[in-house]
């Protein structure tokens, strides 16, 4: 009878060479992998991990099971282990959990084998995972594979296979608890914070949206690539604009600086430019746009520099800001010099026609193509990606002045010179 062994997988890094070495390992076995990850913090980067690991798994022709985001459930086993520090109790508490249900599932599922990748990780002790996979599998009639994936070269193969497959390489191991141990000095954790219902250039969840058609034309047999660029990224922290004392919806132009305190200021001049009105403060260069359109957010047609702020409102308030207006401002921002964004090309980049799509958008969530109508696109132009024809496009960062794009003609700009060499 063919041995049947449950994988329990935390990531597509961990698992894209430990998968490899048990199918080498154990040729007839039927294999599976189950995602379980309830320690990981936050969702979108659970789903991220997720989606990586689909991804390496469906490249290796082994069917995976996602398992539910049980959070509740790890924050309550690892209570009174907060403050722990990374491979301590509470990480026992979490290898535990994670293996406890692999066993369930593997058990109701007729499995007889159970192992995890995370043996394969640099960072995890490999007695104490040995140890609890082996009391659990006991527990539950089961055996526990202890399989040293970093022997004979395990880590280097990892490595390079994780770069090839172009697969997210996250920073920190998971928990929120080890994520405060790392960063612990900051006011705040930036991968934390939500900054509204968009996908920011540089953010989780810009990535996983490029990472989500990845997955989607893989499976089509399209070939990808991803081109990572860095650039400096930027949120708004807070933005406060009182006309009168009373607030005003308003939004702001992105690599706004922040201003210090509270800036009171009286509009000096007011001047018609296109779309819209351009109030200028008496006291400082920042700066009110009333839009001749009701309000929007309002993304960079090309780079802007950290420069002066830009308060945006619509057209409502045209009548309530004349020159000798008062008005009470507020904003802090945040730069990120190490910001990191990709452009995805799928099919051949020098094709010579290629149709371009966008994976940010505002904070609100404008200016959004929509992962439906790419993943049409994708099947509509199959044949032509295949023959070399085309390629599609989606592009990081284009609300802050299409930097993808300006990156991707960079690229094609040195492949040109290097090809007339
Ligand atoms: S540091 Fe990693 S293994 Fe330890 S508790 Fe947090 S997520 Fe689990």
């Amino acid at each position: 009878m063919k041995d049947k062994i449950l994988v329990h997988i935390c990531c597509g890094v961990d698992a894209v060479w430990a998968l490899q070495k048990i199918q080498q390992e154990f040729p007839d076995a039927q294999l599976k992998g189950f995602f379980y990850d309830p320690n990981i913090h936050p969702e979108e980067e659970y789903e991220l991990r997720w989606i990586e690991t689909e991804r390496i798994c469906n490249n290796l022709g082994i069917e995976c099971i996602k398992g539910e985001y049980e959070l509740d459930k790890w924050l309550e086993t690892t209570k009174g282990y907060e403050h722990v520090p990374e491979r301590g109790e509470r990480c026992t508490l979490c290898h535990d959990l994670r293996l406890e249900k692999t066993a369930q599932i593997a058990k109701e599922l007729g499995f007889s084998k159970i192992t995890t990748v995370l043996m394969m990780s640099p960072k995890k002790d490999f007695n104490v995972l040995k140890e609890v996979g082996e009391s659990i599998a006991k527990k539950y009639g089961l055996e526990f594979l202890a399989i040293d994936f970093r022997k004979q070269g395990g880590v280097e193969k990892m490595n390079k296979l994780s770069k090839e497959f172009e697969i997210y390489h996250q920073n920190y191991c998971g928990c929120l608890y080890a994520l405060f141990q790392q960063r612990k000095g900051l006011d705040y954790i930036p991968e934390l914070v939500s900054f509204g219902k968009g996908r920011l250039p540089g953010s989780r969840e810009e990535l996983l949206f490029i990472k989500d058609i990845r997955t989607f034309a893989e499976k089509e047999g399209l070939l990808c690539r991803e081109y990572p660029f860095d650039f400096i990224g930027w949120k708004v922290l807070s933005s406060t604009m009182k006309i009168k004392k009373e607030p005003v919806h308003h939004t702001i132009l992105p690599f706004s600086k922040s201003i210090k305190g509270v800036l009171r200021a009286k509009v000096s001049k007011i001047v018609e430019k296109e779309d819209k009105f351009i109030g200028f403060l008496n006291k400082t260069n920042t700066q009110i746009w009333i839009l001749k359109d009701s309000l929007k957010e309002v993304p960079l047609e090309k780079p802007r520099n950290f420069n002066n702020a830009i308060f945006i409102v619509g057209n409502e308030q045209l009548e309530k800001i004349q020159v000798g207006t008062k008005v009470e401002l507020t904003l802090k921002t945040e730069f990120d010099e190490n910001a990191t964004s990709q452009n995805l090309v799928i099919g051949d980049l020098s094709a010579k026609e290629k149709i371009f799509f966008h994976s940010d958008t505002m904070p609100d969530g404008s200016y959004s193509d929509k992962p439906e109508e790419i993943k049409r696109e994708i099947l509509k132009r199959k044949n032509e990606i295949l023959e070399g024809r085309m390629s599609i496009v989606v592009t990081g960062a284009y609300t802050f002045g299409k930097l993808g794009e300006l990156y991707l003609q960079e690229i094609l700009e040195n492949q040109e010179v290097s090809q007339n060499l």
